[in-house]
């Protein structure tokens, strides 16, 4: 390269032509900055050609702001300086466009060259004389001397050249102010991102790290047209430098979309409009791989071209969605259609057309800032406007499980209640029940009673006779106790009945039953009557003699009280057969009737009003 330029200084030195009148002249009124008009052509020429070009091939700039647009080949400018002061001047030359590939100046003074310089973004940063993000070249120009300057520029992207001549002092002033203000928009920009990446930690929706993501991205490509990122983080990687502002663009187009399609909800209620968003997705997404292999137009050109069409689709279904009052879509249209301008005015400076526009980093700076605040407070809204329905719906869930329980508690309470009524009611029921059953017990036992009373005397009737004897006669055969059995008959009853009535016959059998009882000592003993005019007597643990002194007494008894009948007075005598003996295992009850019976009889064969036991008949002991 040096050697390039050295062959080149000889030949301008031997045949630079001489006669450049003055383009601005640098005298003591100069006192901050100014634009700098010159001439322009573009050629592959080397210098020692170009400087012999006729007038007509140079142009004149007519402004501080010329935008050739894309050039395949170089563009050479010429000015001169002149300082008609008694001091030597220092200066700066700044071309306020960073992104240009490189500039080289050369300055000759008298047909010397004083000093030429070649910097730029694909330059190495260290052959910058003033290390800034700007390209900016330190001049001197000697006391009484004009100066010519020629400058080379070679640029993949558009030609934009802004020079203006400045004094070191105005410019470190405009520098310092200048970097405050992108410092400070630079670092809100980051507080966004820092935000955004934040709320990704702490909900995990990555709609937060998409909108971080994207909010970087703006930064980022600010950091690369402010000339920042070349200046602070790739100025060793300058292949990076051609392809990172077509990424950037289309990263962040992609990131936009993909907010886009979540903020609208696409996915849940509009999925044709999904569809097509995702459509041009995939078609960006596909864009971006070609990128690394494309020289910096082409790329660049494919980036914004397919940002925009990206964008205008996503802006129309975004307005679509706003017109149908969709919660978010009106302020996203917004964020698009700022972002969408940033596209279309890159655009323009691209293909430079951007003469009445204004500074493309301010544009930029202003379009971001708008669709960044845009999309983290959409983002900020939709989370507050989701968790508030979560809650909203969490308490309606709370509210119906509540009224669910209280329904619950209430049809359990009732149950309840009508478990204890049911209950109350049985217990009541049963009670009801018991006492029934015990009153019906009660008049079983009466009628029990009833049917083992005779209804004439009020004595035991036969039935219970038999169930008593058998009774008594298991308990002698048990216990070896004796047990005796008095059968006991009213002599010649027929004629009672015949002489003074049957009712009459009744009061005399009233009267037996009566003396019998009153005879009986023993709550043991019982007198049962055994049919019509007979009677039977149980006497438990009473031996024969025993017997017969029962019997004996009983027919005493009779005899000594006439009876006082319905008819008048009647004298009776009775008639009793005694047995007694320990019951044996094979006698049966009925035999013990059966021979007091037979006795009884022996009695009446004897002559009645006697008594006789089985064994031993007993005569009749008149008193
Ligand atoms: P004997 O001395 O041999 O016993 O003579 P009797 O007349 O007592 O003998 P019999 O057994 O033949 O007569 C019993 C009579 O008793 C027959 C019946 O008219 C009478 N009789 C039986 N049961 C009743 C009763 O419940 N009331 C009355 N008034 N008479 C009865
Ligand atoms: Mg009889
Ligand atoms: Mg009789």
């Amino acid at each position: 390269m040096l050697v390039r330029y050295w062959v080149c200084l000889f030949v301008c030195l031997f045949i630079m032509p001489i006669g450049y009148a003055a383009d601005l002249i640098i005298d003591n009124q100069f006192s901050s900055s100014k634009p700098l008009h010159f001439h322009y052509t573009l050629s592959n020429a080397a210098l020692a050609e170009v400087v012999h070009l006729n007038r007509e091939s140079w142009h004149q700039s007519t402004d501080g702001t010329l935008n050739l647009g894309l050039q395949d080949q170089p563009t050479w400018l010429h000015f001169s300086l002149s300082n008609p002061t008694n001091i030597d001047k220092q200066l700066y030359l700044l071309l306020a466009h960073p992104l240009i590939d490189s500039v080289t100046l050369f300055q000759s003074h008298n047909n010397a060259l004083r000093q030429f310089d070649s910097i730029g973004d694909r330059e190495p940063l260290k052959n910058r004389q003033i290390k800034d993000e700007a390209l900016i070249f330190s001049i001197t120009l000697k006391a009484k001397a004009t100066d010519q300057f020629f400058v080379k520029v070679n640029s993949e992207g558009n030609i934009k050249l802004p020079l203006s001549l400045w004094t070191p002092e105005a410019l470190v002033q405009n520098k310092s102010k200048y970097n405050l203000i992108t410092g400070i928009f630079l670092g809100f920009l980051l507080a966004l991102v820092l935000s955004n990446a934040l709320l990704f930690a702490l909900t995990r929706k990555s709609r937060f790290l998409l909108g971080a993501c994207y909010i970087a991205s703006l930064w980022a490509l600010l950091t690369v047209v402010l000339g920042f990122s070349y200046r602070y983080f790739n100025f060793n990687y300058q292949w990076f430098q051609t392809i990172n502002i077509a990424l950037l663009f289309l990263s962040a187009t992609l990131l936009l979309n993909q907010l886009t399609e979540r903020l609208l909800q696409l996915k849940s209620e509009f999925k044709k409009l999904l569809r097509i968003l995702r459509v041009i997705f995939v078609s960006c997404c596909i864009a971006l791989l070609f990128l690394p292999w494309m020289s910096y137009a082409n790329g660049l050109a494919l980036s914004l071209y397919t940002s925009a069409i990206n964008l205008v689709i996503c802006f129309i279904v975004c307005a679509f969605l706003s017109f149908k009052q969709h919660r978010y879509a009106r302020l996203l249209t917004i964020a698009l259609a700022s972002h969408l301008f940033a596209v279309i005015f890159s655009l323009a400076v691209f293909n430079g057309h951007d003469a009445f526009l204004p500074d493309m980093p301010k544009m930029l700076m202003g379009t971001f800032f708008i669709s960044s605040m845009f999309i983290s407070y959409l983002l900020i809204q939709q989370f507050v406007d989701r968790r508030d329905f979560k809650i909203h719906r969490q308490q309606q869930l709370l509210a119906e499980a509540k009224i669910k329980d209280n329904l619950q508690l209430e049809t359990i309470k009732l149950q309840q209640d009508m478990e204890e009524d049911l209950e109350r009611r049985i217990q009541e029921h049963t009670f009801e029940l018991q006492v029934t059953l015990r009153e019906l017990e009660d008049k079983n036992r009466e009628l029990e009673e009833k049917n083992t009373l005779d209804a004439l005397t009020g004595i035991r009737n036969r039935s219970y006779f038999d169930k008593k004897l058998t009774m008594e006669f298991r308990r002698s055969h048990r216990e070896e106790t004796p047990l005796a059995v008095i059968m006991l008959d009213i002599d010649h009853f027929k004629k009672i009945n015949d002489s003074i009535g049957h009712l009459a016959g009744d009061d005399a059998i009233r009267f037996v039953a009566n003396s019998i009882q009153y005879c009986l000592k023993r709550p043991s003993d019982e007198v049962c009557r055994y049919g019509g005019e007979e009677f039977a007597i149980i006497l438990p643990n009473t031996d024969t003699e025993g017997a017969i002194l029962v019997a004996q007494a009983i027919r005493q008894q009779i005899n000594a009280q006439p009876v006082q009948t319905v008819a008048g007075v009647v004298n009776m005598t009775i008639s009793a057969g005694v047995f007694s003996a320990i019951a044996q295992r094979q006698q049966e009850p009925s035999q013990y009737t059966a021979f007091a019976d037979k006795a009884l009889y022996q009695a009446k064969h004897q002559g009645r009003d006697q008594v006789c036991s089985f064994e031993h008949p007993i005569p009749s002991q008149s008193e």
